[in-house]
């Protein structure tokens, strides 16, 4: 089959095998060139097929040399059907692992459910030492609660007021403005549901029932902050309103598990093209602009970066910094006041007319078809490849 992107919206809804392996391949070679102390032997991430999740693992596999087990959401594919990036990503991850003797195994299923719980705590019994290490990175839009079977959807809407801002219609190439109807009562609490931080308490409880938990183990689940010009519609919108309940289920964990003395913070890292992060209004044209700001700082970071820093510095660093909620922050070359200036000032600017000049949508498409394994040098795009891959 010669695949050739089908993009949706703000969606590709087919991936390209080489593409994705090749970028797989591109995050292993960052992390073999950097230098890492003593980390995590045994390590599950929640998310591990993606973005910040798939970054964790290939710095405590590449990086570490820990043994990974990882969960995710992905789609097989099919004689006639690409499969998702994700299963893509999680195979090459697996070729490259083998290759170099490391212990890897993967579970595709809803992370939010029981059963998947069962099934890793079962795996990690019977083929893992103790977990050191649990990351929290999953992004999903909806959650089916295990114990009720009520299936809750997360909406992405501001808080309080009616917000009204510029965007970017990436489907359109079109600058406008868009009018963001405040959340209600219940939308808001259906968002914490889904992205809050009940879920990732219910793996560390089911975890250390089961007895599979490291003493001093660590985790953390990942936030984004922002500052003013996203706080709209992330940072004290309905999204923030659950990142906010990770500060609570963070402190929550340390208190429940104190035999263990489990290290449990949230990490903000900073804005990047994801599958989640095009989903969300607003962001394109942010990000977009952030780019070219910070790739004229010459501070402009990858999911990788940002995470071989956070175990670099943070989770695995001497002298590592918190905030006053007790979080890692690695979204400081993106939040200081100074960048933030400059991006405040360009997105007063910022038009129509002008929008590809100011901006780094260039950038922002690269990264945005990099998900799915398009555009990437080197690969033959053109070539008949097979899209069945097994893990
Ligand atoms: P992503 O979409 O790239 O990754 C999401 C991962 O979750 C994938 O591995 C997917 O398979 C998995 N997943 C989704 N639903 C699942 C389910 N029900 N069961 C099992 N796995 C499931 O997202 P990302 O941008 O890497 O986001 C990861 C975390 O980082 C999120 O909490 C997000 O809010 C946070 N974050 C993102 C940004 C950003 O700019 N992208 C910035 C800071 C923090």
């Amino acid at each position: 089959m010669v695949i050739k992107p089908k993009i949706r919206g703000f969606i590709c809804t087919n991936a390209h095998p080489n593409g994705c392996a090749a970028l797989v391949e591109q995050q292993i070679n960052y992390v073999t060139k950097q230098s890492y102390s003593e980390g995590p032997k045994n390590v599950l991430v929640l998310g591990c097929s993606t973005g910040y999740g798939l970054a964790s693992r290939i710095v405590s596999a590449f990086g570490y040399g820990a043994n990974t087990l990882g969960v995710c959401f992905e789609k097989p594919p099919t004689e006639r059907k690409t499969a998702t990036a994700g299963w893509y990503n999680t195979a090459a991850f697996h070729n490259a692992a083998k290759a170099k003797g490391l212990q890897a195994h993967s579970i595709n299923g809803d992370a939010f459910s029981d059963e998947i719980k069962a099934e890793v705590i079962e795996y990690a019994k019977a083929n893992m030492g103790k977990i050191d290490l649990v990351i929290y990175s999953l992004a999903s839009p909806r959650r089916t609660d295990p114990v009720t079977g009520e299936v809750y959807k997360s909406t992405l809407k501001p808080v309080g007021d009616t917000y009204v801002t510029k965007t970017y219609d990436t489907d359109k190439d079109l600058v406008h403005n868009v009018e963001l109807t405040p959340a209600s009562d219940e939308e808001i609490a259906n968002t914490i549901k889904v992205m809050g931080g009940e879920d990732w308490e219910r793996w560390l409880s089911a975890m250390s029932d089961a007895g599979i938990l490291a003493e001093g183990c660590k985790t953390t689940a990942y936030t984004y902050i922002g500052k003013e010009l996203t706080w709209p519609i992330y940072g004290q919108a309905t999204i923030g309103k659950a990142k906010e309940d990770l500060d609570r289920a963070a402190a929550a964990i340390i208190d429940d598990h104190k035999a263990l003395s489990i290290q449990a913070n949230v990490s903000s890292l900073k804005a990047l093209v994801t599958q989640a992060s095009s989903a969300i209004p607003v962001m394109p044209l942010y990000i977009s602009l952030i780019y070219k700001i910070m790739k004229d700082e010459g501070t402009h970071e990858g999911c990788i970066e940002q995470i071989s820093g956070l175990f670099n510095d943070c989770l695995y660093g001497d002298a590592p910094t918190l905030d006053e909620f007790n979080r890692y922050r690695m979204d400081g070359k993106e939040t200081n006041d100074q960048t933030q200036a400059k991006v405040k000032a360009v997105w007063e600017r910022v038009s129509q007319e002008n929008f590809h000049e100011l901006s780094d949508y260039a950038g922002y498409h690269q990264d945005f078809l990099n998900l799915f394994g398009f555009g990437v040098e080197g690969v033959d795009y053109e070539e008949d490849v097979d899209p069945l891959k097994a893990w």
